[in-house]
């Protein structure tokens, strides 16, 4: 049993500084390679969201009002140290997450993206001008940045996630205050550390630990102007819910359950490397993780022996000893998706390969479970339609393209999916039926780079805004439109109606 009183404490970081909790309530943080607890972070009272929030709101004018070239500076600052230092960054999310070294970088670089796309910025925030509207009227229009904004994130990217938001809240001109998830929470307080070295000014950017209680907090604080939430569909559209109760700007990323649709003319070589890729990278605790296969026959069983070749091949163990995946999250998450297996016995599924019980290079009580291969899964169980959010990849056998692209457009959630042909009309008629917000052809995750802007459609995506890209810019400002004339005598007198001309 773990002595928590020598564990470290993972704080707050509010108005530039790591700040204690007065709460009294803590929760564990655990490495889940090794199945121990290795921190206890704190959990925010009420009262403390809103210190961080009156730490942002003080904040406030004086970013706003910081010029946009010192405000580019210190972004790219950011950028410059965070390129130098993602190693260390790996490190915190691999013991806290579990993700394997590679894959933690790999966050980073996608996160680093949205970074280097608000170096941009000022080509982004920028007006629009017509001059001579209506004579000597000119109307113009300004983005400005609408406050405080806060933002709540999953446990599965604790680096990559907020970056979807923070870095263009802040060039924006906006205050940050990041609820990250209370599984893996160190990495919030190391990019804090980082934007202070990178000369952000104090307040701008603040972490409040917690779990609801802190949410609920954000959510009901009259300066909290807009929520940015990422994770499952009960939370996220709650959040949303809520958001719009309290009047606030929201956009609530949630669950998936993403599809893969294999033609019969596909390769299946490269079917069957971004089955395995996509279904079992980050241990499949990706919301754009293959979840099904849906194989139009009669590729089903060739497939599946392609893809059991892979599978032997992979490497499962703690992620800092060049593993291909790592452990699950928690204990309770890993037996949840455990669960799923007996499930899919019990529906009359077929357990092709059972991840339980699983050799891995690493501690014995780590947070294990296998890549695991069901197929036959019938559409009625709840292996199908559940999220699982595992390494647990199910097959689907379907006789048709329409019958799979039917499954696809029936099911609750609309994240991502990808289709796998060698038919250019085919690929073409699926990326306009399909009823998913991003769509990948020969590509199993297709997570657009940051100039695009990333969400699902149904019930995995909450309001109207997509993260990151023009639509990040689009929600992280507000639109004023100014209409304006310079006294000239000769355009004076009196009219009621609408000027025209
Ligand atoms: P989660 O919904 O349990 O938690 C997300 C956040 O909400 C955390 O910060 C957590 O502290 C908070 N939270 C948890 N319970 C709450 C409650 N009752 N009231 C208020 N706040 C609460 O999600 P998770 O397990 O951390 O992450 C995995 C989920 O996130 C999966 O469903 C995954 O698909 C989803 N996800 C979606 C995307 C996307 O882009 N659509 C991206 C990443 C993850």
């Amino acid at each position: 049993m773990t002595d928590t009183l020598t564990l470290s404490t993972v704080n707050h970081w509010i108005g530039g500084a790591s700040v204690a909790s007065t709460s009294g309530r803590t929760a564990p943080v655990y490495d889940p390679a090794l199945g121990v607890q290795t921190k206890n972070v704190v959990l925010a009272s009420a009262e403390e969201v809103g210190h961080a929030v009156a730490a942002a709101s003080a904040a406030f004018p004086g970013w706003r009002d910081t010029s946009i070239a010192k405000r580019q500076q210190t972004i790219f600052a950011f950028r410059e140290l965070l390129n130098a230092r993602k190693e260390e960054l790996a490190e915190i999310l691999t013991a806290e997450h579990g993700k394997v070294l590679s894959d933690a970088l790999g966050e980073i670089a996608r996160g680093l993206e949205v970074v280097d796309l608000a170096c941009g910025f000022p080509q982004l925030i920028k007006g629009e001008h017509s001059e001579n509207v209506s004579t000597g009227v000119d109307v113009y229009s300004l983005k400005q940045p609408l406050g405080v904004v806060g933002i709540i994130s999953p446990f599965n990217f604790p680096a990559m996630v907020p970056m979807w938001f923070f870095p263009i809240a802040i060039a924006a001109g906006n205050t940050v205050v990041l609820k990250p998830s209370e599984k893996d929470p160190s990495a919030s307080l190391w990019l804090a550390q980082l934007w202070k070295e990178a000369g952000l000014p104090d307040g701008v950017f603040n972490v409040v630990q917690g779990d609801k209680v802190a949410v609920d907090a954000l959510l009901e604080h009259p300066e909290v102007r807009s929520l940015s939430f990422v994770g499952s569909t009960p939370i996220a559209q709650y959040i949303y819910e809520q958001s719009a109760r309290h009047g606030k700007r929201v956009q609530a990323l949630g669950g998936a359950k993403n599809h893969m649709l294999v033609l019969p003319d596909a390769d299946l070589d490269l079917v069957a490397d971004s089955a395995v890729n996509a279904g079992f990278g980050s241990a499949g605790e990706r919301c754009m993780a293959v979840s099904v296969v849906l194989a139009v026959e009669p590729v089903a069983d060739e497939l599946i022996v392609k893809v059991r070749e892979r599978m032997r091949g992979l490497r499962i163990g703690d992620g800092r000893r060049g593993t291909d995946m790592g452990p699950l999250v928690t204990e309770q998450h890993r037996d949840k998706v455990a669960s799923y297996i007996d499930l899919a016995s019990e529906d009359g599924a077929e357990v092709v390969v059972d991840g339980r019980g699983i050799e891995v290079d690493g501690e014995a009580d780590g947070f294990w479970l296998g890549p695991t291969l069901i197929d036959k899964v019938p559409t009625t169980s709840r292996v199908y339609t559940e999220e699982i959010f595992g390494p647990v990849l199910s097959v689907v056998r379907v006789g048709s393209y329409d019958e799979g692209v039917e499954l696809i457009n029936s099911g609750a959630f609309g994240n991502g999916t990808a289709i796998f042909t060698n038919d250019g009309g085919a690929a073409r008629r699926f990326q306009n039926e399909v009823q998913v917000g991003m769509i990948g052809v020969n590509v199993p995750i297709p997570v657009p780079v940051a100039y695009y802007s990333f969400g699902g459609w149904k019930q995995s995506l909450f309001g109207a805004s997509k993260a990151y890209g023009p639509a990040g810019f689009d929600f992280f400002t507000q639109e004023k439109a100014i209409t304006e004339r310079w006294l000239d005598p000769s355009h004076g007198g009196i009219n009621l109606g609408f000027p025209q001309n």
